[in-house]
């Protein structure tokens, strides 16, 4: 339990989902930052205490009133102590149900949805004077020209890879989303905003940039012509920004991955030969029912087109089960697409039927016990996919982007181009820099590996080489909730 104290005003924060939520939590730290606040790895020390909530899943949403109930208990201790912990849900929980989040979760001060984070130090404020504040609007203003650039400390200890926003909110309405409701219509940052936030990112030593977006390959922003860009186009330019040695873009709808994208795979050596691309169905007639834009064939192309692109290519993709009306023969479509197209990992998901969305009022459920068991075999088969695609490596070289120490002594933990973890004997100075590895035997979903060359690959090529006072990407004071993504 803390006591009072008079130290600079601290702040915790949760983040569940997917890594649109990490990178918002990441700036509502820098917005809070401007006002004083420092992060704590602690709760039970924060004056301001934030979970960023996903809402994309029945089970998501219910984890965050569980995690509410706790937070009762803490706030009393705070009380107790003196100290006024003011607790904030913000994210697409906050955005979907408002007000009513105060009413089930009176521990609550704040409720703030993704599109009002820039006005979050005039909330807080309020909210700690007067309580019960809820901000759930959609701004005409671009919450991005108000949020604050981290500083390069902040920068540094979130690590040597970083994800920048690039697109927001979503036009697509697949059947079964909630996204185009929480999080709003498409919206693509200018090209000027993005390179100025990668080059300070490059600048503080950041070597690997993600650029993320509900629809990422949606994205059209401005250019410096006025006219707007395409993301290949934009992936070209970030490539040249001093500093930035890997660019990887999620996640990708397959109706948008155009020719000029696929062949940026090809020729543009800094964009890792790694894509996340959701497929939902391999069943044309639930892709169909589920708005997906798209049939089992279009998907095949795109993925052929990719692999003669870039013959190593890494894929990956989402997987639902049991989408309302989805019959066995259908679902062995599904494990059939995962057999063929060889993902190197996925993620799968049982069919959550979200309020508001046209899914939800089928009356052709599927049953938990059959969505269970089609979770499972797909499971297996992804797994299965993912080990051969993991075996298949070891033997080659590759470039590894080191991040934190790992769980043994001299160990350090880094990603492969393909995104696999990796783990080799080397010192911690390794941490932010790129060397090159052979890959030696796989563990569980990641390798092993030796130092090929002794000093950093990049060291003769890169001014930011060296990344000093990088930290370990571990020390990011944003806590990512295990089970989501
Ligand atoms: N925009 C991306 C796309 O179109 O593929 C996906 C965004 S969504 C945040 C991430 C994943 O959550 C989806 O690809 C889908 O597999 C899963 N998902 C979304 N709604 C779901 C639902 N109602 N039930 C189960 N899984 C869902
Ligand atoms: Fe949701 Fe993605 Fe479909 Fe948009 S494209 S509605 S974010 S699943």
């Amino acid at each position: 339990m803390s006591s009072v104290t008079s130290g600079p005003r601290k702040l915790y924060v949760k983040s569940y989902g997917c890594q649109m939520n990490v990178y918002d939590s990441q700036r509502m730290a820098d917005v809070l930052a401007r006002e004083g606040y420092v992060e704590t790895a602690e709760p039970d020390d924060a004056d301001v205490l934030v979970l960023n909530t996903c809402h994309i899943r029945e089970k998501a949403a219910e984890k965050v009133y569980s995690e509410l109930g706790r937070l009762r208990r803490l706030k009393q201790d705070a009380a107790r102590d003196g100290r006024r912990l003011t607790v904030a849900v913000a994210g697409c929980v906050a955005q979907a149900e408002g007000e009513e989040i105060i009413r089930r979760a009176p521990v609550v001060d704040l409720v703030v949805g993704p599109q009002s984070y820039h006005r979050l130090p005039d909330l807080v404020a309020r909210a700690a004077r007067e309580g019960r504040v809820v901000d759930t609007e959609f701004p005409a203003e671009d919450k991005f020209d108000h949020l604050a650039p981290p500083t390069a400390a902040a920068t540094r200890a979130r690590g040597a890879a970083a994800f920048v926003t690039v697109q927001e909110g979503c036009d697509k309405f697949c059947t079964f989303c909630v996204v185009p409701y929480t999080r709003g219509a498409e919206f693509s940052r200018p090209v000027a905003r993005i390179v100025d936030e990668v080059a300070r990112l490059a600048e503080a030593g950041v070597r690997e940039i993600r650029l993320i977006g509900q629809n990422v390959n949606a994205w059209h922003g401005e250019g410096p012509d006025g006219r707007p860009w395409t993301l290949s186009r934009l992936l070209h330019r970030l490539a040249e920004v001093p500093g930035v040695a890997r660019l990887r873009y999620t996640t990708s709808h397959p109706c948008d991955m155009d020719d000029e994208l696929i062949a940026a795979h090809g020729d543009l050596p800094a964009l890792m030969p790694q894509l996340h691309l959701p497929v939902q169905s391999g069943a044309t007639r639930v892709l169909a029912a589920m708005n997906r834009r798209h049939d089992r064939a279009a998907y095949l192309s795109v993925i052929a087109r990719l692999k003669a692109a870039r013959p190593d290519i890494a894929l990956s993709s989402d997987f639902i089960v049991g989408f309302p009306g989805e019959t066995e023969a259908e679902f062995r479509d599904t494990l059939a697409l995962v057999d063929e197209v060889g993902f190197a990992s996925a993620y799968s998901f049982k069919y959550s039927p979200r309020p508001g969305t046209p899914a939800a009022e089928s009356d052709a459920q599927v049953s938990e016990a059959e969505k269970a068991d089609r979770l499972a075999r797909l499971q297996a088969a992804i797994d299965r996919n993912a080990a051969a695609f993991n075996a298949a490596t070891v033997g080659r070289t590759g470039a590894v982007l080191f991040e934190h120490p790992g769980k043994h002594p001299g160990q350090m933990v880094g990603r492969s181009p393909w995104m696999q973890p990796v783990q080799v004997d080397g010192p911690a100075t390794l941490a932010g820099t790129i060397a090159t590895v052979r890959f030696t035997a796989t563990g569980t979903n990641s390798l092993f590996g030796t130092l090929v060359d002794a000093a950093p690959r990049d060291a003769a090529t890169s001014p930011h080489s060296a990344s000093p006072g990088m930290a370990p990407v571990r020390g990011n004071a944003v806590h990512v909730a295990a089970a989501g993504r």
